[in-house]
């Protein structure tokens, strides 16, 4: 899935909506709440939540003391205000470019390539690795209509195309779009002569993201990767 920062896609909802009246549009006496049915739509947007969660949760929000619900507020608002990707490797930044891309320790040498910010934060939790990253906001998915130009591909090459660069490692997730979108990538990187193509290793359970692996594989998938020959 490609996420744009700017227009987040929204989950299509409906369907599953009559039946009886839900306690978020009936209120006390009967009366409906305008307020808690929109707080309720809203949460149920988000991915993973249902309509009972929603209410529970809404309600949840409803009784909670007014400081706490605004804070909650506020973070929401930080995120969307203060929050962009970073200019260079468009992982997420609070400035122009994110603290990796800022910090001259990190090697420029080797860019480790992944799909989503969660799965470069699931490399930097090994804290194996001390590369710098491209993060792609997605993988090639043609039956999704994901298409390469819709991905952070052309920086990558861009980047590469500067100089410096010596190794590129592909840690896309080990399923179907990511192995595909490797595949993609190493036939638009033998464009640059000398530069090493790794793959992470097949440690990491196919199938699976990034993300919900432990430390120890990850670190183990960055440590045996391989070069990715024809
Ligand atoms: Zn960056």
């Amino acid at each position: 899935m490609v996420s744009n920062p700017h227009q987040p896609l929204r989950r299509r909802t409906g369907g599953a909506r009559s039946g009886a009246a839900s306690p978020a549009e009936v209120g006390p006496g009967g009366a409906s709440a305008p307020a808690l049915q929109a707080l309720v739509r809203e949460i149920e947007l988000l991915p993973g939540i249902g309509r009972k969660t929603a209410e529970r949760l809404a309600y949840h929000v409803l009784r909670m003391p007014a400081e706490d619900a605004m804070r909650l507020a506020r973070a929401i608002r930080d995120v969307k205000e203060n929050l962009r990707h970073c200019k260079t490797c468009f992982s997420i930044a609070e400035r122009e470019e994110c603290s990796i891309c800022e910090d001259a320790t990190r090697d420029a040498t080797t860019i480790c390539v992944v799909e989503e910010p969660r799965d470069l934060y699931a490399i930097e939790a090994t804290a194996a690795y001390r590369g710098r990253y491209h993060v792609l906001l997605g993988a090639f998915a043609p039956l999704d209509g994901v298409a390469p130009s819709d991905l952070t591909i052309d920086a990558l090459l861009a980047r590469i195309g500067a100089g410096g660069v010596k190794e590129v490692i592909l840690a896309m997730n080990p399923n179907f779009e990511g192995d595909g979108t490797a595949l993609y990538l190493r036939e638009k990187l033998k464009a640059f002569p000398g530069l090493r193509i790794t793959r992470i290793a097949r440690g990491v359970p196919s199938g699976s993201h990034l993300e919900h692996v432990s430390r120890a594989i990850v670190s183990d998938a960055l440590e045996g990767r391989r070069e990715m020959g024809d």
